[in-house]
This record gives C-alpha cells, sequence and structure tokens, in this order.
C-alpha cells in the first residue's frame, strides 16, 4: 500500500488539507512544520526561528486555511466574504516573496474556495483595489504596499484574526519597522500573531514582546551527536535557479560520473519527475517514494543492487532503513528541510573509509541553510560553479585520451596499420591522429546545443560581465574573510531578491571583493545588502566610483 502524509493528521490538520499534501507528494512534516503547526492551529501566538527552504510557508499557510477555512468553504464569493476587509495577513519584505507566498498558500487551498491577494509594489494598483473589493480571504503584502491600501482605505484590517510576519529580520534590514508597527496597530488586539524570522537579534525579540502574546518559543531543537558521526566525505554545493537544476544536475553528474549515487528530493511529485527527465538523458535512473507499493520498491531495489541502475532517486521516507553498500555520491537535488536530515542523507557514502562525495544543488536564497548544515556538521560545504561546456568538453577528451592510451598498451592494431599508413602517405600523422580523436569525441558538436542559460550563470570570476549596462560595486570583504563568488552570488540574490542574470563579473580580492551587477538593481543591491551579513560579518557595500558613498 502506498504510505499515506498520516504525519500531518497527527498534527490536526484536516483530512482535506491532508489529502491535498499526498497530491502534491509530501511524504512527511518538516521539523517546523512538525512543532509550529499544532501550536497555530491551537491558537497561540508564535516566534518562530526559521530560514527559507525549512518548509516555514508551509507551516503558516496550513493552519491559516484551516483557522480561516470554515468561512471560506461556503465557496467564492460567499456572503461572509466581505469587500476591502481581509481574515488573515502575511507580510513579507519582498515582491518575489510575496509572489511565492501567495502561490503556495494558493496551493495549499485548492478545492477550499479561499481567496488570496497578493498585495507589492511595481504592479497595478487598479488591480489590487478590484482583487480587495471582491473579497480577499488571506492577503500577502509587502509592508510598504500594504500601507498604501490602508492609507487609501481599500483594505480594511479590521477582521484580521491570524497575522503573520514572514523573514521579519529582512523586513527590519529593509527599514520596514515602523510600516510593521503602523500596520500593526490597524488589526484587532484579539489577533493571533505568529513571527517567523531566520535569526534572533534583539530587535526582532523587542517587536515579539511588543506585539506577540504569551507566544510559544520555537527554535528546532537539534541532534547533538549528528557532527560526530559525520563520515569524511567531499562536500560540495552548487548555486542554481529551480528552473536551472535539471540542467545543471546532468553536467554535474557526467563531470563526476558517479560510481553508484542517490539522488533526493523534496517530494513524490520531484522524485517522479526527475526519474523521467534523467532517463530521457540517457541515464539508467530507478525512482523511489513512498507512494508506491512495496512490491514495486523491492523490484526497484533488486535492479539497484544488480548493477541495472546508475541512479536511484529517493524521497528521504523512502530511503531511509535501504542498505546500499558503496555508495559513492549522494545529491541533494534540494537542500534538506533539516539539518539533520543532510547528516542522514550523507551518512550512506564514505562508508567504511571509502571516498564519498556529498553534492547540494541550492537555490539562492537557501544560503542560509547551507551555513547551518556547516554549523551543525563542523566541517566546509564548498561552495564550486556549475561546469561549463568547456569544463566538459576536456573532461570527456580526458577520457578519450585515457581509453586510447590503453588502446595502445594492449596492442593488436595490425588490421588497421594499413589504413593508418594510406592516410599517412597523403596527411601529416598528427593530422590523423587528431582527426581520429575529432570522431571518436563525436559529442563535442553536441555541446553548442546545451548552452542553457546556466551559461551565462556568475560566479565565475574569470568570464566577462555580459550585462548591458554593469554597475560596479565594492563590498568590504574578500579572500582573507573566506568569501568567494558563491558567497556573493548566493547574498545579492538572496538578500536583493535579484536573479542571478543582473550579476556579472566577480573579482576577489584580499580584502574586499568588486561585483558587476545591472546598472536598474543596483540600488536594490546595495540596499539590500546594507543590512545583510556575508559569513557572518556586516559589510560595506557601495557602488565602486565613489568612496563618499561609504
Ligand atoms: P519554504 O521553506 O517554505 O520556502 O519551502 C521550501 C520548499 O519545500 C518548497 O518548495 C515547498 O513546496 C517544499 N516543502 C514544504 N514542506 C514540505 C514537506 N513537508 N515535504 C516536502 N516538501 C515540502
Amino acid at each position: 500500500m502506498p504510505v499515506p502524509s498520516s504525519g500531518f493528521l497527527s498534527l490536526g490538520l484536516s483530512d482535506k488539507l491532508t489529502a491535498t499534501l499526498t497530491a502534491l507528494g509530501y511524504e512527511e512534516p518538516t521539523p517546523v512544520q512538525r512543532e509550529a503547526i499544532p501550536l497555530m492551529l491551537a491558537q497561540h501566538d508564535l516566534l518562530a526561528q526559521a530560514a527559507t527552504g525549512t518548509g516555514k510557508t508551509a507551516a503558516f499557510a496550513l493552519p491559516i486555511i484551516q483557522l480561516i477555512g470554515g468561512d471560506a468553504a461556503a465557496g467564492p464569493r460567499s456572503k461572509e466574504r466581505t469587500a476591502l476587509t481581509v481574515k488573515a495577513m502575511v507580510l513579507v519584505p519582498t515582491r518575489e516573496l510575496a509572489m511565492q507566498v501567495s502561490e503556495a498558500i494558493h496551493k495549499y487551498a485548492r478545492g477550499t474556495g479561499l481567496c488570496v491577494v497578493p498585495l507589492y509594489g511595481g504592479s497595478s494598483m487598479q488591480q489590487q483595489i478590484r482583487s480587495l473589493e471582491r473579497g480577499a480571504d488571506v492577503v500577502v503584502a509587502t509592508p510598504g504596499r500594504a500601507l498604501d491600501h490602508l492609507r487609501r482605505k481599500t483594505m480594511n484590517l479590521d477582521a484580521v484574526r491570524v497575522l503573520v510576519l514572514d523573514e521579519a529580520d529582512e523586513m527590519l534590514d529593509m527599514g520596514f519597522a515602523e510600516d510593521i508597527e503602523t500596520i500593526l496597530d490597524e488589526t484587532p488586539d484579539t489577533r493571533q500573531t505568529a513571527l517567523f524570522s531566520a535569526t534572533m537579534p534583539a530587535r526582532i525579540l523587542k517587536i515579539a514582546e511588543r506585539h506577540l502574546q504569551k507566544p510559544r518559543r520555537l527554535a528546532i531543537a537539534r541532534e547533538k551527536t549528528a557532527a560526530g558521526k559525520m563520515p569524511r566525505v567531499r562536500q560540495v554545493a552548487y548555486i542554481v535557479r529551480r528552473s536551472e537544476k535539471p540542467a545543471a544536475l546532468d553536467r554535474i553528474l557526467e563531470m563526476e560520473d558517479p560510481a553508484s549515487a542517490i539522488v533526493f528530493c523534496r517530494t513524490r511529485l520531484e522524485v517522479d519527475t526527475l526519474t523521467e527527465t534523467l532517463n530521457a538523458h540517457g541515464y539508467r535512473a530507478e525512482a523511489l517514494h513512498g507512494g508506491m507499493e512495496q512490491r514495486q520498491r523491492d523490484a526497484v531495489m533488486n535492479r539497484v543492487r544488480a548493477g541495472k541502475a546508475d541512479l536511484l532517486i529517493a524521497t528521504d521516507v523512502a530511503a531511509r532503513g535501504l542498505d546500499i553498500e558503496q555508495i559513492t555520491h549522494i545529491v541533494n537535488y534540494d537542500v534538506p528541510a533539516a539539518p539533520e536530515s543532510y547528516v542522514h542523507r550523507i551518512g550512506r557514502t564514505g562508508r567504511a573509509g571509502r571516498a564519498g562525495t556529498a553534492i547540494t544543488l541550492a537555490e539562492p536564497r537557501e544560503h542560509r541553510l547551507l551555513r547551518s548544515i556547516e554549523q551543525l556538521t563542523k566541517q566546509k560545504i564548498d561552495v564550486a560553479t556549475v561546469p561549463t561546456v568547456a569544463d566538459l568538453k576536456a573532461r570527456r577528451l580526458e577520457v578519450t585520451r585515457a581509453s586510447i592510451r590503453e588502446r595502445l598498451l594492449a596492442g593488436d592494431l595490425d588490421d588497421v596499420r594499413g589504413v593508418v599508413q594510406a592516410l599517412a602517405n597523403e596527411f601529416d600523422l598528427f593530422d590523423v591522429a587528431a582527426a581520429a580523436i575529432k570522431m571518436l569525441d563525436a559529442t563535442t558538436d553536441a555541446d553548442a546545443e546545451i548552452e542553457t542559460e546556466i551559461e551565462k550563470e556568475p560566479a565565475r570570476p574569470s568570464r566577462g560581465s555580459g550585462l548591458s549596462s554593469p554597475v560596479r560595486l565594492f563590498i568590504g570583504a574578500g579572500r582573507k574573510a573566506k568569501i568567494g563568488p558563491g558567497d556573493l552570488v548566493g547574498a545579492i540574490t538572496g538578500e536583493a531578491g535579484v536573479t542571478a542574470k543582473s550579476v556579472g563579473a566577480i573579482e576577489i580580492g584580499d580584502n574586499f571583493s568588486i561585483v558587476e551587477v545591472s546598472e536598474d538593481v543596483a540600488d536594490d543591491v546595495i540596499r539590500a545588502m546594507k543590512g545583510a551579513s556575508l559569513r557572518g560579518k556586516k559589510v560595506t557595500v557601495r557602488r565602486d566610483r565613489d568612496p563618499r558613498q561609504a
């Protein structure tokens, strides 16, 4: 029988929401969900430390849907839905996050009739007003735009029952403290409030003290023994956008050429999709997840053990208790939601003193999760650049060179010497050999076709900027602070919410770095980076040409 997502039911979530999560391929709650959902359903205020990638969005979205869903269940345009009046509000620091969170709530609320509206700057005010007039159950807003609507009286918060401050530390870093205060004053004192933040500095605690009532504190407990159990494995992370992950994985697998690997995904759906993609790309990949029957899973494991599969694509749940010898590579297609899962996953390689490699694909905003894994394991994760077409070509040629050498050592070439002789009469012998290698390496020409978006990825210090109007930014940390290109790109894309396309050439000096970014995002990046930290330290960020701005 397929394993149902009963882990969610035991948290107090309705059958309907549990069924939705099963359909989305979620196998079990993440730690922050396990802790936060029951507390929110019991209508406690909450002060939760959780970063992007831990599953925090679902941790507050699911309770919101359940708590106010009763009213919305009457269906769209229900009479209870009053124009301009909202029942739940989520405040987020950036427009990207507003879009993401509102999409997530929409996804989880499927079939409930609940209406979610995102409110952020840079998008039509009129359209947002029309949505609010039609009646929104939940709004997901940046503080600036929420305030705009309050001032114009196009949004009314008198009936707000649940309020979430998401990524509260970032909102403060971006200077939204006063706006948040004003917005909170517009909501009833009886509301339930949950504050989520990746860090818990004193400023956050002060807000919590003022606006949360008897909050339950939630910082996910760590398994203390984990570090001691860590095998010695090479650990590498690549910062890639979600849409670029399949192409990036292809290249990484080609470079690494694993003898046997497990690729971990978060959901069943992702396992199925990735398995299909990899099979289409010529790998022998097998899927393993809790949605499969025991019989199917046994068959998969038999094929893996018999060496009939190159890659096993699995969820954590399905891989639990698997006993496979000699796994050379663990790939985290997503950063695991809890650092402990990372330790469990990579514990499957590097066994009995053998060499092992752990590869992690992290999205730009998830660099904090990488840091917390490093803290837990007390081991460094190197941030590397996705192999380029040139890297792959070099590797293929190296493989060709090695196999020609082997062939030469094996001898027994007499039957083809005549052909070589004939060609040698007409051409230089060196050219003949080069032509033969070129034919062997027939895949080379196909390379041009796989020049995808990731070719334009930054984090390659040597390449040109590629930006149409680049601005050089001075960042006051460099090699001595152990800053690498990945840190810079991760921080810029993560903190400022700009895409990696807006980041160009990077130079890293001993004490400072220069990063080229598009002119149109330069100010955003400077503003966002001013409040942020790199490798745990605040850094100076300014335009390179004008030292007075320091
Ligand atoms: P977040 O930390 O909220 O940004 O979530 C990170 C990602 O994890 C999102 O893509 C979610 O869809 C996914 N996710 C959240 N909860 C779970 C879960 N329990 N199982 C699998 N995936 C999840």
